[in-house]
């Protein structure tokens, strides 16, 4: 089973920047009847980009698709053979090394698409290295040191402080403002969804802090630090009433 998908148009645009994205999607909140985003809000779950593009498109009268079904597929192997699904995982990690030295890109890998899992807990086979040296790596971030991983979490004090291929950002929601201060002071930038038009730019201020527009693609070890990470609302979200999408207030310049 093939853990790992690349082409989404956010991470197209990562390619015209040399980067090759990979993104491991499992199926969020509860849906394969295991929890995979332990700190997830009423608004998150009902805006989850689970059913965004593809994922979302459903023949008539039917509730799941191939895309879904896959999800609940690789989050359920995670769950019964772990270590079947990170063996699994380690191939297809070094293919989308192979692929990318290929292609002339940099490959990253997200693994919390649309999960979030504490992936620092999760031990990985031991390998030879290239120096020819048997290593236990803790993890997988251990397993692959030269290459970069990212994602978005809502979990705060996460044990990667010493992981230097690893970058978070948190993401705000719905009744999570007390996390945001505090990650704020831990020094994560902060993924805010705002409720606001693609044509609106995004505010220059939030919460007293620079935003940077994170739509522009999404990679996002790359942001400056100390910013609100704003994100356009997106399908579901654009109608959210819980607080999980934000709406700042805009000052407009009008032309005299
Ligand atoms: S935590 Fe993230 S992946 Fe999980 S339900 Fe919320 S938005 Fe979706």
């Amino acid at each position: 089973m093939k853990l790992l998908s690349t082409g989404n148009p956010k991470v197209l645009k990562g390619i015209k920047q040399g980067y090759n994205t990979y993104i491991l999607h499992l199926a969020p909140a509860r849906l394969s009847g295991h929890e995979v985003c332990p700190k997830r809000t009423v608004g998150c779950t009902d805006s989850c980009l689970n059913t965004a593009g593809r994922g979302g498109m459903f023949k008539r009268g039917e509730v799941t698709n191939v895309i879904q079904e896959a999800r609940i597929r690789k989050t359920k192997l995670f769950f019964a053979d772990r270590d079947a699904f990170m063996v699994q995982l380690v191939k297809d990690i070094q293919l989308g090394i192979k692929q990318s030295e290929r292609l002339g890109l940099i490959p990253v890998f997200r693994l919390n698409g649309t999960s979030d899992l504490s992936w620092e807990k999760y031990s990985v086979d031991a390998f030879i290295n290239s120096s020819g040296k048997l290593v236990f790596p803790a993890n997988i971030f251990e397993r692959f040191p030269e290459v970069q991983f990212y994602d978005y979490t809502k979990v705060l004090g996460r044990k990667v402080k010493g992981i230097k291929n690893y970058h978070l950002t948190f993401s705000a929601a719905d009744g999570n403002d007390g996390d945001v201060t505090k990650a704020i002071s831990q020094g994560y930038n902060i993924a805010t969804v705002f409720g606001i038009k693609k044509t609106v730019p995004m505010p220059e201020l939030y919460l007293g802090t620079p935003v940077y527009n994170g739509d522009e693609s999404d990679l996002r070890f790359l942001d400056p630090k100390g910013v609100i990470v704003g994100l356009y609302a997106k399908g579901k979200a654009k109608k959210d009433t819980s607080g999980f999408v934000k709406y700042p207030t805009i000052s407009l310049k009008i032309a005299a």
